[in-house]
This record gives structure tokens, sequence and C-alpha cells, in this order.
């Protein structure tokens, strides 16, 4: 494992020896395809420079930490794929906010990592890169679309590694990988520099192997930012030293839509036994309704695409990315470089998207998805009344096999069903492992929050932890 941050930044001499060390296991462990770009030189001198200023007394937050930075958030001068072949030859002409808070508090950028063609998926398989394994079980899933971000973490290549959610694409693949994974609140990030998929539900979000690691992270990433309209202007949470212990005792909100047919057995027991353990050290567990949790993935699959295929609409072989090299006409320059150049995923959702926004269907699904995800928000304003925080499943299952859902789109969808409804309603929601099922594949616990409740949720997430540590799995 990777001597840990704190660590590091105490014996700063051990920073280029480390990055080394990442390197070589990420190498070692290409099979899992983690990794799609591996950041050597920039790295190692990155390396020497942060140890240096580390040496030279500068406070650097995140002075030696290693991350892995999901192939759809920009890194000027690299590539930037989406594991696209339309994006193959792309690079970045400039880097992310996010990304660049982080390397201006010492953090050091190991390569880029897997995930589905423009964070469209919930296993990582559809990648011109070849498909993520799990590495808990290679013949299985990471999750998805930021499976190479979560088996980064996992496998202890990476203190820390950025995802994109738009649908629950950092908590699905935290709870298939055993890791921690945040989506912060809508506006939290900026999300300059992140690939556009779905602009009203998309956000960067974070994995580690803790929640005070997460919450480091968040601290440096968080903050409004002029290039990006979106993000809120609302102070990161402070640090002061780090994640601070849960002191008082929470309403923690248990929503009986989550606990449905479908749901695994070992899934919904792992959860009942954090529950009573909660319950147990003070904390008041109260059955809540959120009624209109059933739509969100009708709901999700409507927004995202309209959304999706308004802003895929630039990729049209003129302007970047690749070109069809043998179109007659303008017509079809665009239909070869977009039908060539796009999986079959992808031409999916634009699809969708287009037939959802056009008129005549507009009324009947567009306005109509926008009204029901109103009513979403509307649950979850009047739940948080009586609760501080909502305790769920993050996924129905633990991770599926490789292959298993390729072909069944609406059962690949169905992945998303607890973690769809926070991206609707704009809540942070984190998943932490609490153990593992009879195949030894991780379990993961979704806490959900209201708008700007990081801290929070993290807070509780870091007490589970503990639990979990006290009670074995
Ligand atoms: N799996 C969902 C989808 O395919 C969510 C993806 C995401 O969050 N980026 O759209």
């Amino acid at each position: 494992m990777l001597p840990n941050p704190e660590h590091l930044k105490n014996h700063p001499e051990l920073i280029p020896e480390t990055v080394e060390q990442s390197l070589t296991r990420a190498r070692e462990g290409e099979d899992l395809r983690a990794f799609v770009a591996l950041f050597d030189e920039r790295a190692r001198n990155d390396s020497i420079r942060v140890r240096d200023a580390l040496l030279r007394g500068e406070s650097l937050p995140l002075g030696g930490w290693i991350i892995g930075v999901k192939d759809n958030i920009a890194v000027k001068g690299q590539q930037l794929t989406c594991a696209s072949r339309l994006l193959k030859n792309f690079r970045s002409p400039f880097t992310a906010t996010a990304v660049e808070r982080l390397e201006k508090a010492g953090a050091i950028i190991l390569g880029k990592t897997n995930l589905d063609e423009f964070a469209m998926g919930s296993s990582s398989e559809n990648s011109i890169f070849g498909a993520v394994r799990n590495p808990h079980d290679r013949s299985r899933v990471a999750g998805g679309s930021s499976g190479g971000s979560a088996v980064a973490v996992a496998a202890g290549w990476v203190h820390g590694a950025l995802g994109s959610e738009t649908g629950g694409s950092v908590r699905q693949p935290a709870a298939f990988c055993g890791v921690a994974g945040l989506k912060p609140t809508y506006g939290r990030i900026s999300r300059y520099g992140l690939v556009a998929f779905g602009s009203s539900l998309d956000q960067i979000g974070q994995f580690a192997s803790s929640c005070r690691h997460i919450f480091d992270l968040l601290c440096v990433m968080s903050g409004v930012d002029r290039m990006d309209s979106s993000s809120a202007h609302m102070p990161p949470p402070v640090h002061n030293g780090g994640l601070r212990p849960l002191e008082k005792s929470l309403r923690i909100g248990i929503p009986r839509e989550y606990f449905v047919e479908g749901l695994s057995a070992e899934i919904r027991d792992a959860i009942y036994k954090v529950v009573e353990q909660l319950r147990s050290i003070g904390h008041q567990v109260i059955e809540v309704s959120l009624p209109y949790t059933q739509y969100a993935i009708p709901v999700y699959y409507i927004v995202a695409t309209a959304e999706a295929s308004s802003n895929l609409a630039r990729y049209d072989g003129a302007r970047y990315g690749w070109r069809h090299p043998d179109a007659a006409s303008l017509a079809d320059l665009y239909e070869s470089s977009r039908g060539d150049g796009f999986g079959s995923e992808v031409r999916r959702r634009i699809m969708m998207g287009t037939f959802v926004l056009s008129a005549g269907y507009y009324d009947a699904y567009y306005r109509k998805g926008q009204q029901v995800r109103r009513c979403i928000l509307d649950d979850y304003q009047r739940v948080f009344l009586d609760v501080d925080v909502l305790l769920t499943p993050t996924t129905p299952t633990t991770a599926f096999h490789l292959g298993e859902k390729i072909d069944d789109p609406l059962a690949m969808y169905l992945s998303d069903i607890f973690t769809a409804p926070a991206n609707l309603a704009g809540v942070p929601a984190l998943s932490i492992p609490i153990g593992k099922d009879g195949n030894r594949l991780p379990i993961g616990v979704q806490i959900q929050g209201p708008h700007f409740s990081e801290e929070l949720i993290l807070r509780l997430g870091d007490q589970i932890e503990s639990l979990d540590k006290a009670g074995g799995e």
C-alpha cells in the first residue's frame, strides 16, 4: 500500500520514490485497465517540485497526494479522450479548475483513468480502451462510469481520484470496488474542464479510501469559479485540521422506497446491521417516504439524454476530434464522423435525447420529465424537515459479471436506481463500504443530505467507518 499522505507530508523526501512506486504498480496492474495514460515524466517532475517546496517549508495542504483523473476531465496538454474514438487524438488546451486547485495544493497527477464513453454507462465496459475489471474479482465489472478511478484507489495506486457524476458514476463504482466516493452538491465544485454530459446534473466527485481523505480533497476543490457560472457562491468547507468527529446524535431517515424488490438480501441485511449499530450509539432512526423515487430512472433518462444530445452536437467532425477522411459533402461529414466516432451507447443516448426534445414529444416527455424532477426535489425538501440525513443502499446488487448487462441497456440503467435521485435534486450523496457479501464483493451504504451538507454526511460516514473497524464485517 502507499504511505499515507499525512506521512508523506512529514517526510517529503519519500515523495519521489512513492510516485515511482505508484507508476510501477499501476503498470503491473495494467490488466485491470484502470489507467488509460500515465504521466510518467510530468509526475516525476512534480514529485521533485513538491518535495522541494515542502522541504523549504511551504505550506501545501495536499503536498505529496497522488491522484488519478478520469479521462473526461481536462489536464492541459494531455489526452482527453472520454474513452471515445471521436476524441482519441484530442489534447486539452487547458486544465480543469478542480485539477488546477489540487495541483496548486501540492497534489501530483499520476495519469488519466478509464471510463464509459462520455461517462455514459454503469460498468466501464463501453470504452475504446477495453473494459475495466474489478480488483476484487477480475471477472466482474468495476461499476461506472468512473470505474478506472474507483479501481485506482481500491488497488492502492493513488490516494484519491476524480470522477464525474451525472446519475451515480462515482457512488456506484465506489460501492462495487469498496472505496469511499462522494457526489457533492450541484455547483459545489466547478465543472470547468469537465466534458459536458447532462449539464444540469453533472458534478465532479472524488474517490478515496476514507471519508477524512474525501473531506481533504473537497475542501481544496470546492468554491465558486468565474469560469463556471453554475458554480455556487458558497465558501468551501473549512478544513481546520481535517474532518472532525461527529459529536451530536442525528435523525437518520430510512426511506422505504429504497428497500424494495430487486434489492439484494445481503445488502439489505448489511444496511440494517449498520442502522442498528447507529441506533445503539444514540442516533434516532426514522422511517420516511420519498414517493417520487420510483420515477427517478425514467426522469433521469429523459433529462440526461436530452442534455446529452444537445451537448454532443458540438462533435461535428469539423471543429475538433475525429473527422471522417472521405466525406463527400458537409452533411456526409457530420453523419460519417459522428456515426463512426461515437459508440453504440452514445448514439442511443443522442437518439433518445433528440426524440424527447422533438416537436410533438417535447411536452409529453421533456416538459413532463422536468415537472416530475421538481417533485423529486420537493420530496427531499419535505423529508429534510424531519430528518438530518438519509441512509440507503448505494446499489441494488454488488458487482455483476463483465458482459452480463452489456446487451440489455434497461437492466444496465437500473443500476442507478438508488443514485440518480440525488443528481436530479442536486443534493450531496456519499457511498462508503460496509463489508462484503458471500462472494467477497464489497457492499456500499449511501448517505444523502440536504444541499451543501457534505461535511455532515462525511462525519457520519467517518463514524460508520469506525464502527466497522470495531464491529468487523
Ligand atoms: N450510469 C448512468 C448513465 O449511464 C450515470 C452516468 C454518470 O453518472 N455519468 O447515464
